[in-house]
């Protein structure tokens, strides 16, 4: 029996696209766990369709999709593509756990959740003919002897190299508005056993990763553990994690000494009400400055994640916000629109208000206006965010932030080099 699964693409998008030379983003482990969770009964094939296109001359027996909204578009076409040809398609993944009955009209199956407790049950009624059309996770599973990712399955040659994917934590504690995590994941943040992280770690190739994890400091002291295993591995490594690790030194001292190069922090709004509304009002706007000078101390990169169009955000929120990257010397900064991603506490909230006037998915990867904003235009929000992308990386701002310190000048030029290749790629905007 052969499985293919694939991966699909956006093209709209900025980000997690293929650069001139070839090469995806970081590795996704989300295919590759799904194969590894299949049978071995099954031949089992991954397409990134980002780096290869669809030979719908192949014939599997059946075709397993997954994508962000942003990518469902894609999806959804390969998904119909397969099924003119007779083949069966099931989906999954955060869009489709979503709006399971939108993806029902182009595949034969949906899988709600996580797949772990419900995939090898899928394969099963497959083969004998009684493919259900949902197969719904009732419990979150057990990070205990989870299963290696089959990596191998990708072409390595279409990824950067040296630089390997891994998770050690699923969830998060928090449960912003916004963000789709804990509504896929649940409110239980749950660990993996630390030895069997170490065991993935030494499989590598490379000394170097990124976990994936949404909020690696999400237990802190899970994480302290984490950390001191990590420190006799000499391994180099960054994730994301939320600000909250500033008010911690203990924290801070194990994450550089055990590798810990840079943290995604999500700072999203210098606006407490706005954080507040989001429910992320343990997030402390005021506090920013001093908790990213305690996270530098430590010698660790900040990589800022703002978010733009809250409800009480007006034009100056991108004059304002590019002012206090370069204050704060923040390494690096990532803009988004606010994206209400079905499935969300923003969707729904937004929804009803009925100022949602944009569903077309592909728009929804936080580079373009699909909603309403309350304090400035459609065209306003767009327009600064564009505005302050073209405005952080100019050659002077990425100079400043990579020569912020001596430790590190390398990576971070490589990252603000890397940004400024997506900002150039914007509209230019001389005013907002
Ligand atoms: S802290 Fe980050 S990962 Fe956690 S819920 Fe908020 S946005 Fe999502």
């Amino acid at each position: 029996m052969k499985l293919l699964l694939i991966l699909p693409e956006n093209r709209r998008s900025y980000w997690g696209t293929v650069s001139k030379s070839g090469k995806a983003g970081f590795v996704r482990l989300n295919l590759p766990t799904i194969a590894a969770l299949t049978p071995r009964e099954w031949e089992v094939e991954i397409l990134d369709a980002r780096v290869k296109k669809v030979n719908y001359d192949a014939k599997p027996d059946l075709v397993g999709i997954t994508g962000f909204t942003a990518e469902i578009p894609s999806a959804y076409e390969i998904a119909d593509n397969w099924r003119k040809r007779g083949v069966k398609v099931i989906m999954g993944g955060v869009h489709v756990s979503a709006l399971p009955d939108e993806a029902l009209l182009h595949a034969d199956s949906v899988v709600i959740g996580e797949a772990e407790l419900v995939w090898a049950r899928a394969l099963e009624d497959f083969k004998k003919g009684r493919l259900q059309e949902r197969y719904r996770s009732e419990n979150l599973c057990e990070l205990k002897d989870m299963v290696i990712p089959r990596r191998h399955l990708l072409d390595r040659r279409m990824y950067p190299t040296g630089f390997n994917t891994m998770q050690a934590t699923r969830g998060c504690p928090f449960n912003c508005d916004y963000c789709a995590v804990t509504a896929f994941f649940g409110a239980d943040f749950r660990t993996r056993p630390i030895p069997e992280v170490l065991d993935e770690i030494k499989r590598f190739d490379t000394k170097e990763f990124f976990f994936m994890d949404d909020n690696i400091v999400g237990r802190p002291k899970y994480a302290k553990e984490l950390f001191k295993a990590l420190m006799p591995m000499k391994v180099s490594w960054g994730s994301q994690a939320s600000i909250t690790m500033a008010k911690d030194a203990e924290l801070l001292d194990l994450y550089a000494r055990s590798g810990g190069q840079y943290a995604f922090i999500g700072l999203e709004s210098l606006s407490q009400k706005n954080l507040d509304k989001m429910h992320k009002g343990w997030n402390s706007a005021k506090d920013y400055k001093e908790a990213i000078r305690k996270i530098h101390d430590a010698g660790i990169n900040v990589i800022g994640s703002f978010v733009f169009g809250l409800d009480e955000d007006d034009k100056s929120v991108f004059q304002n916000t590019l002012d206090f990257v370069n204050e704060a010397g923040i390494d690096a900064a990532q803009y988004h629109i606010l994206t209400p991603l079905p499935g969300t506490v923003t969707y729904g909230v937004l929804d009803k208000e009925g100022r949602i006037f944009d569903r077309d998915w592909g728009k929804y990867h936080t580079g373009e206006v699909v909603f309403e904003p309350k304090g400035m235009t459609r065209e306003e929000l767009q327009k600064g965010y564009y505005w302050i992308f073209r405005n952080t990386y100019t050659v002077g701002g990425i100079l400043k932030r990579s020569f912020r310190s001596r430790k590190g000048i390398i990576k971070r030029l490589a990252a603000n080099l890397s940004y400024r290749k997506k900002a150039l790629r914007m509209p230019v905007v001389d005013r907002i």
